[in-house]
């Protein structure tokens, strides 16, 4: 595949001298401007602005559903709504499993994409001895000249971000990690914050002192944000509300104030785009796993519809570059196993059912069941106290629930509350919880089965995901591929050779 450009050149330069041949003399006439225009043309097929946008836990099940969601919106027939990105011209399969597992990690799965290299799970861009490390597509692009940005929902320090500009045995290295954006130079990081901004230990120096002694600036304040202009360089633009491990809050819990991954893509973009050079912008939505590690569908969709909006950040960029401009858009693995179709509802689905939840797991934790948890003993725990709660955050109506529902619904809230329930055989908690808090991921269960929706695990799975791309170089990401092959075809798309 290295010589995949120089081949492509080559092939238009011979067309372009046959067409030139057969629309009369080569070199008489009007003929000579056009023809020299057609071999500058294909001298620059070269993608100077590329996106590669990472669907964190995003296969087809997750891309699907949002699908048949958005197209639920506006009425009940049996199609689907694509999305922007389901529209691109080009797509391909592309395998994920790693070094160690058919099952892939975040930080493997990054490195393979990010280096052409497979690893460790929990290894970020080193071998499997955890101790040669590999160069980035970043950082050949960045010898090229181009800008680099790097923006995820999750922290910055979180494996797939950090897999596009640092190197570590373990990715929960998070201050170490951290600590690479200097090192790194990039001009553009943006979304979460940082997991352990003083150490593990908490007894470091912070790093947003670190990054601004090295030059980056630090915003956190939408106003702030928002008078970033074209030009500003190094900057750390971190939101203001962070709900979960220094995350941006799941889309579906976004306040007015929140800036979104589209706003940060869209920043991005303004302050990247007048390098001559162009830049390679890395965004990742990192809460579709997270969503769907606790088997929520309906945060995962919504994330991944504004997934999509930052696309169309891209797209709109694109329009007016079209011949210079490469949007790829993958996933790292799936999470949750999940799919269209349930035991339980064979072979009917009901979105409306999703459409009716207000909040994500998280935040009903937050909300309503930590508060509840806080004031009630658990002698005086009775689920009836909740019901009004898991109408409004869930829009589900217990007395619809089958009796084996409520049964489940009833020992769930029993063992979030801290009671032990008599059973005659004792149950698996991970199978049933997996390590969530009972009462909310049982509900999310429950609700996500009534739509038709089913989930096998509370980790990843190994089946491929899918990857879309339209412009500069789109053709490379057809057909069925590794994920380690993704480096090599961004760097045919940049012309970048990787030869040392
Ligand atoms: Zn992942």
């Amino acid at each position: 595949m290295k010589n995949f450009r120089k081949n492509k050149t080559f092939i238009i330069f011979i067309l372009t001298i046959f067409l030139s041949i057969t629309s009369g003399p080569l070199f008489a006439g009007g003929n000579v401007d056009k023809t020299d225009e057609k071999i500058q043309s294909s001298q620059n097929i070269e993608a100077k602005y590329v996106f590669l946008f990472i669907g964190d836990g995003m296969s087809m099940a997750q891309v699907n559903s949002a699908e048949i969601f958005a197209n639920s919106l506006s009425n009940q027939d049996i199609q689907i709504q694509k999305l922007n990105f389901t529209r691109f011209p080009v797509s391909g399969l592309t395998t994920t499993y790693d070094a160690s597992s058919f099952i892939t990690d975040s930080a493997s799965s990054a490195t393979a994409m990010a280096s052409g290299n497979k690893t460790l799970s929990g290894v970020i861009n080193m071998d499997t001895t955890k101790t040669v490390p590999f160069k980035l597509i970043t950082e050949y692009a960045s010898d090229k000249g181009k800008k680099i940005g790097i923006i995820s929902t999750v922290s910055l320090d979180h494996a797939t971000p950090a897999a596009f500009y640092a190197k570590a045995a373990s990715r929960s290295d998070y201050y170490g990690i951290a600590k690479q954006i200097v090192n790194s130079g990039f001009d553009y990081f943006a979304g979460g914050g940082f997991a352990q901004p003083k150490g593990k230990e908490k007894d470091q120096t912070d790093i947003i002192t670190i990054l601004t002694d090295a030059g980056y600036t630090y915003v956190n304040s939408r106003e702030n944000f928002d008078a970033l202009k074209s030009g500003d360089e190094k900057i750390i633009a971190v939101n203001s509300f962070l709900q979960d491990s220094a995350a941006m809050p799941y889309d579906i819990d976004r306040s007015p104030d929140d800036l979104s991954l589209a706003d940060y893509t869209r920043k991005g973009i303004e302050l990247l785009s007048k390098d001559p050079e162009g830049f390679f912008m890395m965004v990742e939505s990192g809460k579709i796993d997270w969503a769907c590690h606790a088997n929520d569908a309906g945060a995962s969709i919504r994330d991944l519809i504004a997934f999509d909006q930052a696309i169309s950040e891209a797209l709109a960029f694109a329009k007016q570059h079209p011949m210079e401009t490469l949007i790829v858009v993958t996933g790292d693995h799936e999470t949750g196993g999940m799919t269209i179709g349930f035991a339980g509802t064979k072979y009917t689905t009901s979105f409306n059912n999703i459409k009716a939840q207000k909040m994500s797991f998280t935040a009903f934790n937050t909300k309503i069941l930590g508060p509840y948890k806080a004031a009630t003993p658990k002698n005086k725990a009775k689920l009836a106290d909740l019901l009004p709660g898991l109408k409004d955050a869930f829009g589900l109506d217990f007395e619809s629930l089958t009796a084996f529902q409520k049964e489940q619904l009833e020992l769930a809230f029993q063992r979030s509350m801290g009671n032990e329930m008599v059973r005659a055989v004792e149950e698996d908690q991970y199978l049933l919880y997996g390590g969530y808090e009972p009462f909310t991921v049982k509900i999310t269960q429950l609700a996500n089965q009534n739509a038709g929706i089913g989930w096998t695990s509370y980790s990843h799975t190994g089946v491929p995901v899918a990857t879309f791309a339209m412009g500069a170089g789109e053709e490379l990401f057809a057909g069925y591929y590794d994920n380690t092959e993704i480096f090599q075809k961004l760097a045919d798309a940049m012309n970048i050779s990787t030869a040392n």
